[in-house]
């Protein structure tokens, strides 16, 4: 599968590079132009007592960069909402539109709107990731693609755009496409490893190959990321017939 033009939305700072960092950097490396929108300030992202939100936010956008530049991303914006108050709101939808319309990607990869909890009950889903999801839905059908929608957008000068590919990242074993991203692996950590507050003496290596190598092995290659995928244009569903 091979874009031209690819925009990834997510909640905080590091959220990507767990999802799908390997995808990334493999797209980048064969020419793909990829935007990041990152929803929210990532200032929640620390329980120090005496933690300052306006100084993690600085740093977490630094971070951000950081992962950005290693894994070839064109540009990363920050929509600046707080972290851990977000909600799929007509508000977030615009902000998420307004980046759609501008980019018009070829595909959009969007957080699970549905995802309450883990496959294996050891963690509660956080909800700014499953409502940045939610808005993203929104985004994809009806907000980008319909011209009264936020007709503000319109005066700023972005067209509507119908979005034709959807990307999830699946953990949940209903993933119908996996990414090859055994020349990739070794980014995506390089990637996670920039998330230096986030990330101390945490054995990454060995989290991240694990579950890659689980996703990747049933289909043959050493390391896989997983989606689920949408094919919302008739451009997009004739492409994918003539990929097989
Ligand atoms: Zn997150």
């Amino acid at each position: 599968m091979s874009f031209e033009r690819a925009l990834v939305v997510f909640a905080h700072p590091d959220d990507a590079e767990f999802g799908s960092a390997g995808t990334v950097a493999t797209w980048t490396a064969a020419g793909t132009e990829v935007t990041y929108v990152c929803v929210t300030d990532g200032s929640a992202g620390s329980n120090e007592p005496g933690a300052v939100r306006e100084e993690l936010a600085t740093i977490r956008e630094a971070e951000q960069r950081a992962a950005c530049d290693v894994l070839g991303v064109k540009e990363c914006v920050f929509l600046g909402w707080l972290d851990g108050e977000v909600e799929p709101t007509l508000a977030l939808r615009k902000a998420i539109t307004r980046q759609v319309r501008r980019v018009r990607p070829d595909v959009l990869m969007a957080p699970d709107p549905v995802r309450w909890w883990d496959e294996g009950r050891q963690y509660i889903n956080h909800p700014d990731h499953r409502n940045v999801g939610q808005a993203c839905m929104a985004v994809v059908n009806p907000d980008a693609p319909t011209r009264p929608q936020f007709a503000e957008l319109l005066d700023e000068g972005f067209e509507p755009f119908e979005i034709p590919n959807l990307w999830i990242p699946a953990w949940e074993g209903d993933a119908d496409t996996f990414v090859d991203i055994s020349g990739a692996i070794d980014k995506k950590i390089e990637a996670l490893r920039c998330h230096k507050s986030q990330i101390r003496d945490e054995p990454v290596d060995e989290w991240i190959r694990e579950r890659a190598k689980q996703r990747g092995e049933p289909h043959g290659y050493e390391y896989a990321e997983s989606y689920r995928t949408f094919r919302l244009t008739d451009e997009a569903r004739a492409e994918a017939e003539e990929e097989g």
